[in-house]
């Protein structure tokens, strides 16, 4: 097999290439083609009306239809699966269509090369190192950590994946990123803020912090490009923050005696800054998996969960009730917090850790 992602293969206008169906006409996403059966190849108008975002047809004639498989496996009197197998074993000959899907993500390591680059080619703008000032953050913090500012300009987001693609980055399989009705690489526009989510020196992907709330209850959201056309979901990847002297090494091996998880990245920023202690981020409610797999690996006796707005209003009390329990299985003792206000996050901890060693 070649170079080819598997949805080239299906794609329905590499599947009436395949086929050699005749096209009669286009219009944006839709191809016409004639029917293959219900019309003769002499006929002027096509009747098969193919849609190539969502990769399926049918006509409008004899009311045939079904994806792009089927449409394979009618003609060739043969089982879908067969179709499938047999449509891998060509070379895909895409026509200049936009297509959708959500590509497989790359991994972390390819990812974090097109993250840093990316970065590099935004801006921070006056307000957002304001407001990124107002939250305590020292110029060099918010270096350190890549806050940047979204651009939006149409024009320049392209000129910007284009800038990537000319360093050899390829712009699939990076969350975020999608192929425009002109073909061109670009993204989402998003008042806000960059957060980039590290883990193991590696940025997985990034979080955004809008200006404004987004569905009335979160400013939070992932960069994300799934259901756009070559598009790719991003996933609820976790953030850990320590000290900058401490080897990622050392994170799992040595004893970690207590350790804050935060619900969202920029709580877990701010926590971090405000207390030094490690901090993990997790983000989109409360993920009892994750959080139970890097507990583990930290050798930790005692765990701060910090709980945002959005994660109070959208996480049941028994699931949280049921991730203390969990923890508590391993020994670990639990003190969960609510984190509704923005000032001063992390001092009633400060407060408690001074209290505690004076004890
Ligand atoms: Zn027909």
């Amino acid at each position: 097999m070649q170079n080819n992602n598997v949805y080239d293969y299906i794609n329905i206008t590499n599947v009436i290439n395949q086929l050699h169906l005749k096209k009669t006409s286009q219009k944006g996403n839709y191809i016409y083609a004639i029917c293959p059966f219900c019309q003769n190849s002499e006929e002027k108008k096509g009747y098969l009306k193919i849609n190539t975002i969502s990769n399926v047809y049918i006509c409008r004639k004899c009311e045939s239809s079904g994806s792009s498989i089927d449409l394979y496996a009618n003609l060739k009197y043969i089982s879908t699966k067969e179709a499938f197998k047999r449509l891998l074993k060509e070379t895909p000959v895409l026509d200049n269509m936009p297509y959708t899907y959500n590509n497989p993500v790359k991994d972390e390591c390819y990812r974090d090369i097109v993250y840093r680059s990316f970065l590099e080619k935004q801006k921070l703008n006056e307000i957002h190192y304001k407001k990124l000032r107002s939250m305590n953050f020292t110029d060099e913090y918010i270096k350190d950590n890549l806050f940047k500012s979204i651009e939006n300009n149409n024009y320049n987001k392209k000129e910007i994946c284009m800038q990537l693609q000319k360093e050899g980055l390829k712009l699939d399989g990076i969350s975020g990123f999608f192929q425009d009705v002109d073909f061109k690489w670009t993204y989402k526009s998003h008042k806000g803020l960059f957060v980039p989510v590290i883990f193991n020196n590696k940025i997985q992907g990034l979080r955004i912090l809008l200006d404004n709330e987004y569905a009335l209850d979160t400013k939070n959201i992932w960069f994300s490009s799934s259901n756009e056309h070559n598009g790719t979901k991003a996933s609820n990847w976790p953030m850990i923050l320590k000290d900058k002297n401490r080897k990622w090494i050392d994170m799992y091996n040595s004893n970690n005696e207590s350790i804050i998880i935060a619900t969202e990245m920029i709580l877990a920023h701010k926590l971090f800054n405000n207390t030094n202690k490690t901090v993990i981020g997790i983000p989109n409610n409360i993920d009892k998996e994750l959080i139970l797999n890097i507990v583990k690996r930290m050798n930790t006796s005692k765990v701060f969960l910090y709980a945002d707005k959005y994660t109070i209003l959208h996480t049941s009390s028994a699931m949280q009730k049921n991730i203390v329990q969990a923890l508590e299985k391993y020994n670990i003792e639990v003190d969960f917090r609510i984190a509704l206000t923005e000032d001063n996050i992390g001092d009633d901890l400060n407060k408690y850790e001074k209290k505690r060693k004076s004890a």
